[in-house]
């Protein structure tokens, strides 16, 4: 007789891990089922982000800045450095070791809360139940109550630019997470978030980077007006980059690779040392259930849910990176909680308008809510406030005064729509406008606010303050 738990989750990333301690924190008997080996060849938990995605790159992004700024950011301190020198090996054990004590932390936290780790591959098969087959190829089956499916997604392959890590030569997010040596040459196909942060990464190590983006639009997400900036900033700092660049064939040379693109200008060839295929995600549904259980994929191979998760049979949810929405850690995290409560008889929900997107660039970019060119087009009226860092004492003082912070309104009801921020720590600033959000709260709320002074978060207040024509430190318009 198989085992029955309340609870079986499939995928112990963000989405799924968050989940499962969520259930068992509310009473339920919860199992895990994960099959991801890590760089050591150890099992692990924690999935694409702590193991080789928003943890380590966000440490990379970090070392990579410091080591940046120790070389060109001091002089304007007048602070001379001398002697500044790269150890890539131990920027890189000090990541690996950041995400073990991370990684390993998840499995702590399932013993503190009971919830039991199943090693191996998950798979639903009718009336839920989940068979999962070891490393040594031993296969169980067990029971569940309820089943949700967080199993994520990968890299999207192109036949032009085929990927092999190990090799080292092209490669997806992963390898060139771990590249041993600063290539002298990195080339990057597709300029959306993991190729600015990782392009991003390498250009401050000493590479020159450059990208190839097959549209014409930069960051077609993010508010085009901060994208304008992001797009003058990142050129300023030296990434190429190449709009309207479609790859169409690569080809090994012995210093590299050779990559053939097509452009306004028409057909290209630039060599490189070392290729990043960064060009989007694909869920992970393939070997996920069994066809007798009868789970319902859409067109992009993303399990199909309701606004609760809830997929087409009773019991069974999804969530995180494996269902429609932003691929982001947070949100994946967040529907774990929303579903765990719904499981337990609770009321959990989930505002899919108030997601924070944050690019860990230099500076940062983030926004939650709206953009102008979605309320444009979905003809809402709406005010602007802006405020520039550059009138901002708190940023002045870090030195980092570029960029701004971008305020949408209801013209008629003043209702915060939108928030976007392109500057010094835009990933902090960002929460306050998403607790606006969350709170329903108007752009008059932000700026009947008191704001510590000074701080960066004054350019927010200002901004929100600019939406009526009254911010006090700038000459309003
Ligand atoms: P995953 O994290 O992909 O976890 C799924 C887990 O399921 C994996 O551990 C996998 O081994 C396991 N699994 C899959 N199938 C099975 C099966 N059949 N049986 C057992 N186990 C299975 N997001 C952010 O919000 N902020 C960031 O800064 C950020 N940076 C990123 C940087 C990079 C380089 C990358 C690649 C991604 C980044 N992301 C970031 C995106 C983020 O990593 C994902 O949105 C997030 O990991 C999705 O969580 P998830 O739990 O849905 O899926
Ligand atoms: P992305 O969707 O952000 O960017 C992919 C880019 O590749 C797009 O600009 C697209 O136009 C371009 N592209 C697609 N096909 C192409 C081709 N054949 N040639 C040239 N360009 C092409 O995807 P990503 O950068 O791979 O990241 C995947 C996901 O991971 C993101 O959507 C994001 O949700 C998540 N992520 C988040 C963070 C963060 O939150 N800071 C960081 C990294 C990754």
């Amino acid at each position: 007789m198989a085992k029955t738990y309340d609870v079986v989750v499939i995928g112990g990333g963000p989405a799924g891990y968050v989940a499962a301690i969520r259930c068992a924190q509310l009473g339920l008997e919860t199992a895990c089922v994960e099959e991801w080996i890590n760089f050591k060849g150890d099992p692990a938990l924690g999935g694409t982000c702590l193991n080789v995605g928003c943890i380590p790159s966000k440490t990379l992004l970090e070392s990579s800045e410091q080591y940046h700024h120790l070389r060109h950011g001091m002089g304007a301190h007048g602070i001379h450095v001398e002697g500044v020198r790269l150890d890539l090996d131990k920027m890189m054990a000090r990541k690996d070791d950041i995400v073990l004590q991370l990684t390993n932390g998840i499995g702590a936290l399932f013993k503190a809360n009971g919830v039991e780790w199943l090693q191996g591959h998950g798979k639903l098969l009718a009336e839920r139940q989940v068979e999962i087959t070891a490393r040594d190829g031993s296969v169980e089956v067990v029971g569940a109550d309820n089943v949700i499916v967080a199993t994520g997604s990968r890299p999207i392959d192109i036949d032009a630019a085929r990927v092999d890590n190990a090799e080292g030569l092209i490669v997806d997010s992963t390898g060139a997470l771990d590249f041993r040596k600063v290539p002298e040459t990195l080339g990057v196909i597709g300029a959306g978030v993991i190729g600015l942060e990782l392009g991003s990464v390498w250009n401050r190590l000493g590479s020159k980077v450059i990208m190839l983006e097959a549209v014409e639009d930069f960051l077609v997400l993010a508010d085009q007006q901060v994208a304008r900036e992001a797009l003058r900033q990142f050129k300023k700092q030296g990434l190429d980059i190449r709009l309207g660049a479609r790859v169409i064939a690569t080809q090994k040379t012995a210093g590299g690779v050779e990559v053939s693109f097509k452009d306004k200008d028409g057909e290209q060839k630039i060599t490189v040392e070392k290729l990043l295929v960064s060009v989007g995600r694909r869920p992970n549904t393939d070997n996920v259930a069994a066809p007798e259980a009868g789970l319902l994929l859409n067109e992009g191979g993303f399990i199909h849910v309701d606004d609760r998760c809830e997929a087409n049979l009773p019991g069974v949810y999804a969530i995180g990176d494996v269902v429609r929405g932003p691929m982001l850690a947070h949100k994946g995290s967040e529907e774990g909680i929303m579903v765990a409560e719904n499981i337990a008889g609770q009321h959990g929900h989930l505002n899919y308008d108030a997601i924070p997107w944050v690019i860990y660039t230099n500076p940062e970019i983030a926004w939650v809510g709206r953009t102008e060119q979605a309320l444009k087009s979905a003809g809402i009226p709406y005010k602007v406030g802006s405020f520039p860092f550059s009138a901002n004492g708190r940023a002045k003082a870090m030195d980092a005064a570029n960029g701004m912070v971008k305020i949408l309104a209801h013209a008629q009801t003043d209702a915060l729509l939108g928030c976007h921020i392109i500057g010094p720590f835009a990933s902090e600033l960002v929460q306050e406008a998403v607790l606006a959000l969350e709170f329903h709260a108007s752009s008059e709320d932000l700026a009947r606010t008191i704001h510590g002074h000074p701080t960066l978060y004054e350019a927010v207040h200002e901004a929100a303050l600019s939406v009526h024509g009254r911010a006090l430190h700038k000459i309003n318009t």
